[in-house]
């Protein structure tokens, strides 16, 4: 390896990438459980899990250990063919959310875009082709689901998006009941807001809201590709609120740190799609599918159950930060280990402090500190990364 200082590897992703991101300068290098490694050896408490992916923690030895046994068999096989690990996830997820088939591709946006082909076929043999998301929401980066994403700073200078989106507000039946018309043909909702800033659907909302797509024959998809896996405590967000939807897109922490989207839809809308409707190369890949089959199986009801352990404990502790700096702090909200400290302010000089402290998280919406830490987190971490945010505090007060 050539040995570089960090300020070269700096240098040099300017002159060779495209700047679409907005860096924090750390070269990591490796990562076990909470814990990562940059170039010169400086540990961090990862509390940011590569954007809510690393839900199992860094190189989980189960996932680490499938794949490499799937890596030594075969790493690519076309969907042309059969591959049991893919037919054993399918089932797996089937099993788990609710009865259905799962068409597999690789990304959060590409689940939203297959959500949003089905959708567009849902409504296509009674002339509806509008779609209701959410104002705030966040569902990718590709046109389909940039449109769905109801912020427009996402969206500047790359109309014409999609016809037909209408954005209702936040928890407000009314708002969805005055764009629902005899066009709509599916609403799009992220049951636990995560870019937007960690908001939570109402119980009551989220049920109203099946109850009117039941009543108007509109499909229910909930985008639980940053809630879903685990984060919340329970295996999908869903879980929470005994709604169900009708179609349900996942991907980030599926696949242990391996890119993988996935869509789970109940059998009449799956059957929307003919041969050769849809398709993506590496839709379901073994080793991918081999992860994720892996990460199912660590995610057992027990684990699932110490998540809402850990993240009662997590929420004690910030709770303990809000009441000793009120003027920093407006609420902690979230739910099981997807918690956002909205600030009274920017939050970026926190996250900055936190890092130099050997904490990572991340701000989102300016002023939410977001933290999504692996799930396999331990009491001891949470306490030490609390400890650090207190000083960072401090640091201000
Ligand atoms: N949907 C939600 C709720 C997300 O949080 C994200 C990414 O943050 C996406 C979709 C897009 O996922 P990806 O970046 O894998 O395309």
């Amino acid at each position: 390896m050539i040995k570089f200082r960090i300020m070269d590897w700096i240098k040099a992703e300017r002159k060779y990438l495209f700047q679409t991101y907005r860096r924090q300068p750390v070269v990591i290098e490796r990562a076990e459980g909470s814990w990562v490694w940059d170039v010169s050896g400086k540990k961090y408490l990862d509390f940011f899990s590569g954007l809510a992916v690393n839900n199992l923690g860094h190189c989980h030895p189960a996932v680490v250990k499938a794949v490499a046994a799937q890596l030594k068999k075969i790493i690519h096989a076309s969907n042309v063919y059969y591959t049991q690990p893919q037919i054993l996830l399918a089932k797996e997820l089937v099993v788990r959310s609710f009865p259905g088939k799962v068409f597999f591709c690789n990304s959060g946006a590409e689940a939203n875009e297959c959500a949003l082909k089905l959708a567009r076929r849902w409504g296509s043999s009674q002339n509806r082709s509008e779609f209701i998301s959410f104002k705030n929401s966040f569902h990718g980066r590709t046109l389909g689901a940039l449109t769905l994403t109801g912020q427009t700073k996402y969206q500047e200078g790359f109309s014409p998006l999609l016809e037909k989106v209408l954005y209702a507000k936040w928890n407000d039946l009314d708002s969805v009941n005055r764009l629902v018309s005899d066009k709509t043909s599916a609403i799009f909702i992220e049951p636990v807001q995560g870019e937007g800033g960690i908001f939570l659907a109402d119980r009551i909302f989220l049920k109203a809201l099946r109850e009117l797509c039941n009543r108007k024959n509109i499909l229910l998809v909930f985008d639980e590709v940053q809630c879903g896996m685990g984060r919340t405590g329970n295996l999908f967000a869903f879980q929470h609120y005994e709604v169900q939807p009708d179609v349900l897109c996942l991907a980030k922490g599926l696949g242990g740190g391996l890119p993988i989207g996935a869509v789970v839809a109940k059998d009449e809308v799956a059957a929307l799609f003919k041969f050769g409707d849809h398709a993506s190369t590496f839709g379901g890949n073994p080793v991918v599918a081999s992860a994720a089959l892996q990460v199912l199986k660590t995610m057992s009801p027990a684990f699932l159950k110490l998540v809402r352990t850990k993240g009662e404990r997590l929420w004690e502790e910030l709770n303990l930060l809000h009441r000793d700096f009120p003027a920093l702090i407006k609420e902690v909200r979230g739910l099981g280990l997807m918690v956002g400290i909205q600030l009274s302010g920017p939050g970026d000089s926190f996250v900055d402090f936190c890092r130099q402290n050997g904490l990572l998280i991340n701000c989102t919406h300016g002023t939410v500190l977001r933290l999504v830490p692996p799930l396999t987190v331990s009491g001891r971490e949470i306490t030490e990364a609390v400890k650090i945010l207190r000083r960072a505090f401090e640091s201000v007060k």
